[in-house]
């Protein structure tokens, strides 16, 4: 079953004290035009957004997402938003989500109407796709140049690597390129050799019992999926790392997954065309631990 819900919310300034927000968000038909053609974000992709994924009826990670909505701000310029009138705007479309099933909470934050008073904000909800196969069956990746060096973010920051932002025509142009070549999705590496992300999800291999993802300060998105798996398999003894990861140790993991809010855990069968071992039961654990209500 299809459904959506759309609410288009008049940004706080950071410091408002008000507790309440409700009044500051408008339920809109999801399928009705809605915004302004003088928008910098159709016009530019100049926002940020999260998206969020839904079980029964839950938001998962509200809080991880809602500070990297504050850290993308920051990187762009935008200014901040008001954390507590987010956490209400999800929690109100997370009351319009059914109780049993998927979903996922989308949120906007544009610069607004070129000379306009105010960036404009707007939350979706809408059902997530089914994706079974990717979690049980897996998929296969292929590597793709990213065509920066791993010391470009802190050479250009105006690139705004590690914000999320509207502009992702890139990311799915890469996923195009991947099916081009036969495979169901992307990692990027640097044009020196390193491995960054995918174009919707970040990288865990596990390498000697060791889980390892590339370290976020290599102009990355800092997965919110991966934070959290990460503090799980800690719990459980396992050893975890932030590292550069060369191209090379690709080759050397005896699992690998891309993690997302929505897809949850993807394990990798093959990077290139060549064969990646799957360790069918421990994924089958880590989306059972994606599935279960997290905060
Ligand atoms: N990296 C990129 C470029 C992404 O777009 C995403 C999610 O869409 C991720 C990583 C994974 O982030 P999260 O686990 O918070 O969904």
């Amino acid at each position: 079953m299809t459904w959506s819900f759309a609410l288009v919310i008049e940004p706080a300034a950071s410091d408002d004290p008000r507790t309440d927000f409700a009044g500051t968000f408008r339920e809109i038909d999801p399928s009705a035009p809605a915004l302004s053609v003088g928008e910098l974000s159709t016009q530019r992709g100049d926002g940020i957004f999260e998206s969020i994924g839904v079980v029964d009826g839950h938001a998962q990670e509200t809080q991880a997402h809602l500070e990297r909505l504050a850290h993308s701000a920051r990187i762009c310029d935008l200014p901040a938003p008001h954390l507590e009138q987010w956490r209400q705007a999800v929690a109100a479309a997370a009351e319009h989500c059914p109780r049993e099933g998927e979903g996922v909470i989308k949120l906007i934050l544009s610069r607004g109407v070129e000379h306009g008073p105010a960036p404009t904000a707007w939350v979706t909800a809408a059902s997530a796709p089914d994706n079974t196969a990717a979690r049980t069956r897996g998929i296969r990746v292929v590597t793709l140049d990213r065509g920066y060096s791993i010391d470009t973010p802190a050479r250009a920051p105006w690139l705004l690597l590690g914000a999320k932002t509207l502009s992702y025509a890139v990311n799915m142009a890469a996923i195009r390129e991947a099916r081009r070549h036969g495979a169901d999705d992307a990692i990027f590496v640097t044009s020196d050799g390193f491995v960054l992300e995918a174009p919707t999800a970040s990288l865990i291999l596990r390498v000697d019992g060791r889980f390892v993802t590339p370290a976020p300060n290599g102009g990355i998105l800092h997965g919110t999926t991966q934070l959290s798996l990460f503090a799980h398999l800690a719990e459980r003894g396992h050893e975890i790392a932030y590292e550069t990861v060369p191209i090379a140790a690709l080759s050397t993991a005896d699992a690998a997954w891309l993690v997302s809010s929505v897809r949850l855990a993807a394990p990798i069968t093959a990077i290139d065309g060549i064969e990646v071992p799957a360790d069918a039961e421990l994924t089958a654990s880590i989306n059972r631990y994606l599935l279960s209500p997290r905060d």
